[in-house]
C-alpha cells in the first residue's frame, strides 16, 4: 500500500535495536525463507489435529526449510515470528490417512509437537536460555507438553515413545553435562513417566468450538482475499492504474507534507518535505522505477537501494501491493493484543500485517528495518522497528482506504497523518507520470 517509512532513515534512533543475528541464522539453515511461502496441507492439518487438543491458537508459522534434519522451533525476532521449520518430506508420514498402524506417523507427530510445545510454553519469549540446566529443563518440558498430545491423540506408550526409542537406538546415549538436550534415556524414563500419570485419565475430545477451529484453518490466502474483497473487490482494485497519495501532518512545530505516487505494475515515489520558516524542504524523496532505487535527500549523497530492497520493491503490485500477497503469504499468528481479535500474516520476513477478525481491515504493520537506512535489514547490522496503524477508513472513489496513519517507531516517535487523500487514476499523461520515476 503506502510506503510511508523509508524516511525514518532521516529520523535519528536512540531507542534498543535487535539483533539481526536471528534472522541470519534463519537464513543460514533456511536458505529458501523468503520464498517459499507455500503452506503444506500435510503439515497444517497434522498442526490444526495438535492444537485442537486443547484448543490452543497458533502463534508461529510452520515453514518447509531444506537444512533441518527433520524439525526445529525458533525465533527469528524475539515474540513476534516464532517458526517451526520442517524438512520437505519429513511430515508425510503424519498424513492422517493412516494414523494409528504407522508408528512413523507418531514418531513424527511426537517431534512436531515437541517443536509446538516450545512455543506454547513460551520458551523463546525471554531469551535464550541462560545455562545448561535451563534449556534441558526446557527440553523436558517441550517433550512433556507431545506426550500429552500423543496421549490425547490415542496414541499407546509404545507409540509415544517411538521416536526416542528409535533415538537411542540409532544414535545412542552421550554426555549431556555440556548439551542443551538431555540424554535420549532420559528423556525416554520423563515420557514414560509423564505418559504414565495420565494412563488414568480419560482423553480429551478435541476442542470443537467453532471459533477455535475457524482461527486454526484459515489461511493468509483467505486472510488476504477477504481484505481486498472488502476494501473494493479484487476486478476493481486491479483496474487501478495509477494512485495519488497525500497527506500533512505536524512533525514537532513544523508542518510535514506527504505525496505518493504509486503506478501499475510497481513504480512508486514518494516525498516527504517539511515547511520551514515558509519554505517547503524536501526531507527525503524515494524513487522506485520498476527496476531500481534511489533515496535522495536535500543534506545527503543518494542512497542507492541494494539488490535486495529492488526485489522487495519489484515485488510489490503497486498501487495496491496486496494483491501480490495472494499466495505469497503465510499466517503468522491470531492475537488478542490489542483488544480485539487480529490475525496477523507474515508477507514478507521483516513484516507483519495485522488484520482485523470482523472487519477484514488492516489495522497495522509491523516492520524490522536497517537503522541506518530504514530499509530491508542488512545481517549483521544493527535493526530497528517500527508500527504504523491505519484508521478511518474512507471511500475514495469507491476503494475503502485509511484516511489515518499513526506511525510509531521503537525510539517513541510518533508521527499522525490524519487526512490521508487519494486519488485514483487522476487525469495525468502517462508520459508525465513516468517522468516522476527518473532518476540518475
Ligand atoms: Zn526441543
Amino acid at each position: 500500500m503506502k510506503r510511508l517509512l523509508i524516511f525514518l532513515f532521516f529520523i535519528s534512533f536512540y531507542g534498543n535495536s535487535q539483533n539481526y543475528q536471528d534472522i541470519e541464522r534463519g537464513r543460514n539453515f533456511c536458505g529458501s525463507l523468503a520464498k517459499s511461502f507455500a503452506s503444506e496441507r500435510v503439515a497444517e492439518d497434522a498442526l490444526g489435529r495438535i492444537l485442537s487438543v486443547f484448543g490452543e491458537k497458533r502463534n508461529f508459522v510452520v515453514q518447509q526449510c531444506d537444512n533441518v534434519s527433520n524439525a526445529v522451533a525458533t525465533v527469528l525476532h524475539p515474540s513476534t515470528i516464532r517458526y517451526i521449520f520442517y524438512r520437505k518430506g519429513y511430515l508425510e508420514d503424519v498424513n492422517s490417512n493412516y494414523p494409528y498402524l504407522n508408528t512413523k506417523y507418531w514418531s513424527n507427530m511426537f517431534v512436531l509437537a515437541h517443536e509446538v510445545g516450545h512455543h506454547i510454553k513460551g520458551h523463546f519469549s525471554e531469551g535464550p536460555d541462560t545455562s545448561i540446566q535451563e534449556a534441558q529443563m526446557d527440553e523436558f518440558e517441550a517433550d512433556n507438553y507431545a506426550t500429552s498430545i500423543l496421549f490425547h491423540l490415542g496414541a499407546t506408550l509404545s507409540q509415544t515413545v517411538a521416536w526416542t526409542n528409535n533415538m537411542l537406538i540409532t544414535e545412542g546415549d552421550y554426555d549431556d553435562s555440556y548439551d542443551e538436550h538431555p540424554t535420549y534415556s532420559r528423556r525416554k524414563s520423563a515420557i514414560i513417566r509423564a505418559y504414565n500419570s495420565l494412563s488414568n485419565s480419560t482423553p480429551r475430545t478435541p476442542k470443537s468450538d467453532n471459533t477455535d477451529v475457524a482461527d486454526m484453518y484459515i489461511t493468509a490466502n483467505d486472510i488476504v482475499l477477504r481484505y481486498l474483497e472488502r476494501i473494493g473487490g479484487l476486478e476493481k482494485l486491479k483496474s487501478i492504474e495509477t494512485m495519488f497519495v497525500e497527506g500533512k501532518t505536524k512533525f514537532q512545530e513544523y508542518e510535514m507534507e506527504y505525496l505518493s505516487v504509486l503506478t501499475k505494475p510497481n513504480k512508486f515515489a514518494n516525498k516527504i518535505s517539511l515547511k520551514i520558516d515558509g519554505n517547503t524542504n524536501t526531507l527525503t524523496k524515494i524513487i522506485f522505477n520498476g527496476t531500481k532505487g534511489v533515496m535522495l535527500s536535500d543534506f545527503q549523497k543518494p542512497i542507492y537501494f541494494k539488490p535486495k530492497d529492488n526485489k522487495i520493491y519489484s515485488f510489490k503490485s503497486m498501487p495496491i501491493e496486496e494483491i501480490n500477497w495472494i499466495n505469497n503469504s503465510k499466517i503468522a499468528f491470531v492475537t488478542m493484543e490489542s483488544g480485539s481479535k487480529e490475525y496477523a500474516i507474515y508477507s514478507q520476513e521483516n513484516q507483519i500485517t495485522y488484520f482485523d477478525a470482523n472487519t477484514g481491515l488492516i489495522t497495522r504493520k509491523y516492520e524490522l528495518i536497517d537503522k541506518e537506512t530504514g530499509l530491508a535489514p542488512i545481517p549483521g547490522k544493527e535493526t530497528t522497528s517500527t508500527y504504523t496503524f491505519y484508521y478511518d477508513y474512507k471511500v475514495f472513489n469507491g476503494i475503502l482506504l485509511p484516511s489515518r496513519f499513526k506511525l510509531f517507531t521503537q525510539d517513541g516517535t510518533t508521527i499522525d497523518f490524519s487526512n490521508m487523500n487519494y486519488m485514483i487514476n487522476p487525469a495525468v499523461s502517462k508520459s508525465n507520470i513516468n517522468s516522476l520515476f527518473y532518476f540518475e
